[in-house]
């Protein structure tokens, strides 16, 4: 009976072993391995009544720390965990429990031995381990990092010198830092946190405008607006704010950093004053540079003046030094009615404020007119003007004026106010001077030009001297050939020879006489024209007929002296610009010349050409075969008065006024000379 019950719970943990997917045995008090599942069976392959440390271990002995015998000692079971050598050659890490399986009497009668492969369950939960060993360390590293940022941000909310606003979702002030209590004027946190709500600090529509950007956003960067302080005292400030979110993106608030700008608002404002005033202060002395017209100067002044400074009314008067009087030359912004009182368009210097101001060079500020002592107050109050600037205008320390600056309000004169004026006075002063000195170089220059214009002139008549012998000669001759046939007429009269077969000599006479005259009224039209002082006047003109008219002036001096004439002129060439007159004249002098450095025979060459290389220029040249010049005379030959011929007789200005003339014509004079050799002088003519 005992047996059969012994067999069937035997039958039982058959089953019951054969179930499970552990390795399992049961081995007797030998340690021989009296029963396997199949499970233990196909790795290990044992044989029966085999000893349980052989077919485990693969030992002759049984093993040290032998759970079954402990078992079969103790009677409860005994657990280890041990490495066993697998089928394959691999090493798995296995859970082997010892359970005592006992008869009725409680004896033990054999032990099961129940092991499982954990190498993947401790390789996992190794892994796990580690994972979990990281996190740690993870939280502790976060949970310091926290600690520090913590710290970090309260040093920051506590040391800033901006205020900082904490408050709940619905604006609630929750905490603020010591720089916040100061700059809303509080004396301690509790004043501030008694606010309540963060929306006080604002002008409502401010507030609206500041919720509604930071709840659309998140977030609000330097977001100018006034605020209210203690007392509703108001500042300017810069906002940045910033909504606080938990973890779970619930809002917990907002955090407002304020900053007090009320200062920096000021400087900004003096800055942009200043810069304007420095821009009209440069848009003054630019025009001062970029304009000598001295109305224009002072009428955009005043302009810009008025335009910066509000004020309503701008007179500049400068001293007339012949009439020591101050005279208004430039004024804006005062009735036609007032402006024509004698004592505003004249003042004398000592005559009220104005008339003491261009005395002492001393700037006069008057606040109030009702307050001053200026003898015509009464006509500037009606007037309504209040205040008025008198600032002296003086350049390199000399007074030249005065500059009155008018408002009709009472004005406080700001010391930048009186320093601006001053230097716009001193740029009016440079202003007036410049203009001065360009009216006396302007008359200097005119003064300069009639005496060239006479120079030309007397060069002129010199020249007439030396046609004279020309004149004699060309007017002679005709006059002589019409004289012999008024007397052969005279004759032929006389003897009554004055007959129809004599006609074809009479009419031949008559025709000579006729011709003759004709030349002798064109010589004295060519005369009269040249010595006739004229403007220039540009037009065009062949170079030719320039050239030829020249020649037939010259062309009884060059007879005289043998000189023999070449002339080239170049075939189609385009009218030069020029004034007939003068570049006659031109030509006639360096002819003059040339025949001068030609005692007897020689050659002069006149050529006419296109100006190698330049298409709008003509070149004429006079070349002659000379007595030339010297290096040393070449840089002196076009002054004035340079001459090296008879005193007396020649002037030195034959060249200079050559190169006057060609000058004014924008052309250009050039010298190849060489010593007993020749000279040749070109002239370079605009044409085209
Ligand atoms: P002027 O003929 O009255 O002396 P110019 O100004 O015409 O005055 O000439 C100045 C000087 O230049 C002359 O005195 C002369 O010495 C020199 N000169 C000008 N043209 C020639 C020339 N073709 N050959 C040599 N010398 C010349």
């Amino acid at each position: 009976m005992e047996n059969e019950v012994f067999l069937q719970e035997h039958k039982y943990y058959r089953r019951l072993i054969e179930s499970v997917t552990d390795y399992v045995v049961a081995v007797n008090r030998n340690y021989q391995i009296i029963m396997a599942n199949e499970l233990f069976k196909n790795e290990f392959g044992m044989q029966p009544n085999d000893f349980c440390y052989r077919v485990w271990k693969d030992r002759k002995e049984k093993c040290k720390d032998c759970l079954v015998a402990k078992t079969y000692r103790d009677g409860w079971g005994h657990w280890n965990v041990e490495n066993v050598t697998m089928k394959n050659g691999r090493v798995a890490k296995m859970l082997i429990k010892a359970i005592p399986v006992k008869n009725e009497q409680g004896e033990v009668v054999y032990v099961l031995e129940r092991a499982t492969d954990i190498t993947e369950r401790q390789h996992i939960q190794e892994n796990i381990d580690k994972i979990v060993g990281n996190l740690e360390d993870m939280l502790a590293n976060r949970l310091e990092e926290l600690q520090k940022s913590e710290e970090k941000y309260r040093t920051i909310f506590e040391r800033s010198r901006d205020a900082i606003i904490l408050t709940n979702p619905t604006g609630g002030i929750v905490e603020v830092n010591q720089a916040g209590v100061h700059i809303l004027g509080y004396e301690t946190q509790k004043e501030v946190l008694a606010l309540q709500s963060v929306s006080r600090l604002f002008e409502t529509q401010e507030y609206f405008r500041f919720q509604e950007k930071v709840t659309r956003e998140g977030f609000v960067k330097e977001l100018e607006t006034r605020l209210f302080g203690k007392n509703d005292r108001t500042f300017d400030a810069l906002i940045t704010s910033n909504v606080m979110v938990d973890v779970t993106g619930r809002i917990t608030g907002y955090v407002l950093i304020i900053r007090d700008i009320t200062a920096r608002k000021i400087s900004q404002r003096q800055i942009e004053k200043r810069n304007i005033r420095l821009n009209i202060l440069n848009a003054i002395s630019k025009s001062v540079s970029s304009s000598l017209n001295l109305d224009e100067i002072l009428n955009s002044a005043i302009d810009k003046i008025l335009e910066v400074l509000e004020s309503d009314s701008v007179r500049i008067y400068l001293l007339d030094k012949k009439r020591k009087v101050l005279k208004l030359v430039a004024h804006k912004g005062i009735s036609a009615k007032l402006i024509n009182e004698p004592f505003m368009q004249y003042r004398d210097p000592g005559d009220g404020l104005l008339g003491q101001t261009i005395l002492d060079g001393e700037t006069r500020l008057v606040d109030n007119f009702l307050r001053s002592q200026d003898p015509y107050v009464d006509s500037i109050i009606e007037e309504g003007l209040h205040s008025t600037a008198y600032i002296p205008l003086s350049t390199k320390g000399v007074l030249m004026g005065v500059m009155c600056v008018g408002s009709h309000y009472p004005v406080e004169f700001a010391s930048g106010y009186i320093e601006f004026l001053t230097a716009i006075g001193s740029q009016i002063g440079v202003a007036v001077d410049n203009a001065n000195l360009y009216e006396n170089i302007k008359r200097a220059y005119e003064d300069l030009k009639d005496a060239q214009e006479q120079i030309v002139q007397s060069e002129k008549l010199a020249s007439l001297g030396k046609l004279a012998a020309t004149i004699a000669h060309e007017i002679n001759n005709p006059l002589a050939a019409v004289l012999t046939y008024i007397r052969l007429m005279i004759k032929l009269k006389d003897r009554n020879q004055f007959s129809c077969e004599r006609l074809d000599d009479i009419t031949r006479y008559l025709a000579t006489m006729e011709s003759e005259t004709a030349r002798c009224g064109e010589i004295v039209k060519n005369l009269l024209a040249f010595s006739r002082q004229s403007k220039i006047t540009i037009k065009r003109h062949r170079v030719a007929d320039i050239i030829d008219r020249t020649l037939s002036l010259i062309a009884h001096d060059l007879e005289m002296k043998e000189i023999h004439l070449k002339k080239i002129i170049e075939p189609d060439l385009p009218d030069v610009h020029c004034d007939f007159q003068q570049i006659q004249q031109a030509l006639l002098n360096l002819m003059y010349n040339a025949s001068d450095a030609m005692v007897q025979r020689g050659t002069l060459t006149v050529t006419a050409r296109r100006k190698p290389g330049a298409e709008k220029f003509l070149e004429v040249m006079v070349s002659d075969t000379g007595r030339g010049i010297t290096d040393e005379d070449k840089e002196k030959i076009f002054d004035p008065f340079f001459t090296t011929k008879e005193e007396g007789k020649n002037v030195g200005l034959g060249l200079s006024v050559v190169y006057g003339i060609i000058t004014r014509h924008n052309g250009t004079i050039e010298l190849e000379s060489e010593a007993g050799k020749g000279s040749t002088f070109t002239v370079g003519l605009p044409c085209g």
